[in-house]
């Protein structure tokens, strides 16, 4: 028997193909996380469910299920469990989950406060922030050990502006994309070798002496990134699956081929061969566009184009409209997915999600803000957004729509939590829990305040 309870109604997630078989009460496995996590999850819940019962009149709803991670697992399994095989096998089972922050101790920190999260150089009998016992060993983190132990290969980031987010460019309303960043492969599967190291002067003297290349000095430390025509092509076969199914008018490879080419440059090249194989008749690459259709876009298709990352970024600012869906190795999505956000407004109110063929986490893409702990201050937008993404991927559109109607409205209404208020000239303050509710209460019709 597992320690998480499975609730009496609902029914798994089925899967025809690569379609999943949504029941009318799924049972969807979830952990709110750490640090400000809880507060978040009773804002989110309050809203899915509000707008799912607004949908559907009660013929479907979600049986939620909470599992365990991070670090509520260390109170529920020993105190080195941080990731259960349990969760691990919850998330795959049920298909789709949703999940909130979790704590990451840095590096030099041994131990972690397993009630305020303080990370603590050594091991106090109480916790010197708040008094807990419950003081417990660093882990290396849960988030990567979820991305890893269930192949959730993409990491997929939809950024768009919300009438009346305070944020630093002129017209936001225009950048409207959505990312696919690899999360398996390139920097996360790098390999270095520190300079000093006898494992530094095997590779540097194989590298030179060996191979006959060049590098300019001794004294360097030395990384590999791996990119693999599997690793490109299932997460660009995706992307273009999305652009497909939504009816987006392009994907953009994004790359930089220009320098490293049997990474970067073959993760565009082998886009292109997919694209080409597998979409035919529903894809037409840049080249094509120009050499057999005059620049005239044909009705129906897909354009599949390539941008090298740096001038990727200045399109996103300059041209912000001429891009759809981005499909980027995991370093050049890194940084992209952030700046995006901070396009339109930050991170507080951006969405994520790690997808795999076997299972999809949805989740917010910002930390625990450990220092707003059951404050019920934090804006609960990007965990919000985040279960729209789901409800999207379980195909229940109606009631994703209503939460993002009801977001837009109260945003418009200039009723916002802390971060956004202090922004935003004459809004209103509002609680966490109280930014949840008024969403509900938006979705009907015209703004209410709260
Ligand atoms: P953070 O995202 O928690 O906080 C950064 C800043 O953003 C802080 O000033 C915080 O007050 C603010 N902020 C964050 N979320 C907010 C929200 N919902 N509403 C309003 N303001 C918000 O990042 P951090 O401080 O670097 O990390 C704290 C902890 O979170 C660390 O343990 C880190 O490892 C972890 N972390 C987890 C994830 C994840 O679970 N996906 C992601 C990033 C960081």
């Amino acid at each position: 028997m597992p320690k998480y309870q499975v609730p009496s109604r609902g029914a798994k997630i089925g899967r025809k193909g690569a379609a999943l078989e949504v029941p009318d009460e799924p049972i969807i496995p979830f952990f709110p996380g750490d640090g400000t996590g809880p507060d978040l999850w009773r804002a989110t819940q309050v809203v899915l469910d509000g707008a799912v019962e607004k949908a559907y009149k009660g013929k479907k709803k979600i049986a939620w299920m909470e599992v365990y991670a991070g670090l509520t697992a260390l109170k529920h399994y020993d105190k080195d469990t941080v990731l259960p095989q349990e969760t691990l096998d919850a998330f795959r089972e049920y298909r789709v989950g949703l999940k909130g922050p979790l704590t990451t101790p840095a590096g030099q920190h041994k131990f972690v406060c397993l009630d305020c999260a303080a990370e603590l150089p050594d091991r106090p009998a109480k916790c010197p922030k708040c008094g807990s016992q419950w003081i417990t060993p660093r882990f290396r983190s849960v988030n990567v050990g979820l991305r890893q132990k269930l192949d959730l290969y993409a990491c997929v980031r939809p950024v768009r502006w919300f009438t009346g987010v305070p944020c630093p460019v002129k017209e936001p309303g225009k950048l409207d994309i959505v990312i696919f960043r690899e999360n398996t492969e390139d920097i996360y599967a790098g390999i270095e070798f520190e300079w000093g190291t006898p494992e530094q002067k095997k590779v540097y003297d194989f590298l030179v002496k060996d191979m006959g290349k060049k590098i300019p000095f001794p004294d360097s430390g030395i990384g590999i990134k791996p990119i693999s025509k599997t690793g490109s092509q299932r997460l660009i076969r995706m992307a273009i699956r999305y652009a497909i199914d939504h009816k987006k008018p392009s994907v953009t490879i994004v790359h930089k081929g220009n320098i490293q080419k049997f990474t970067e440059g073959a993760f565009r090249d082998w886009g292109y061969e997919l694209a080409k194989s597998e979409f035919r008749d529903q894809i037409v690459t840049e080249a094509e566009l120009w050499d057999q259709h005059n620049g005239k876009m044909p009705a129906g298709k897909l354009l599949i184009k390539d941008r090298i990352a740096d001038q990727t970024f200045q399109q996103l600012l300059l041209r912000p409209d001429e891009y759809s869906v981005l499909a980027t190795p995991n370093l050049n999505g890194d940084y992209l997915s952030d700046a995006a956000a901070a396009q339109v407004g930050g991170l507080g109110i951006a969405p994520g999600a790690n997808i795999g063929d076997e299972a999809a986490i949805f989740e917010a893409t910002h930390g625990t803000a450990p220092k707003y702990t059951n404050k019920d201050m934090v804006n609960p937008g990007s965990l919000i957004l985040s279960g729209v993404m789901m409800l999207e991927h379980l195909g229940w559109q109606a009631a994703a729509d209503l939460v993002v109607k009801g977001l837009e409205a109260t945003i418009q209404a200039k009723t916002v939590t802390y971060d956004l208020e202090r922004q935003m000239p004459g809004a209103k303050k509002l609680k966490c829990s109280e930014f949840g509710a008024a969403i509900v209460k938006n979705m009907g019709g015209a703004p209410v305040a709260a």
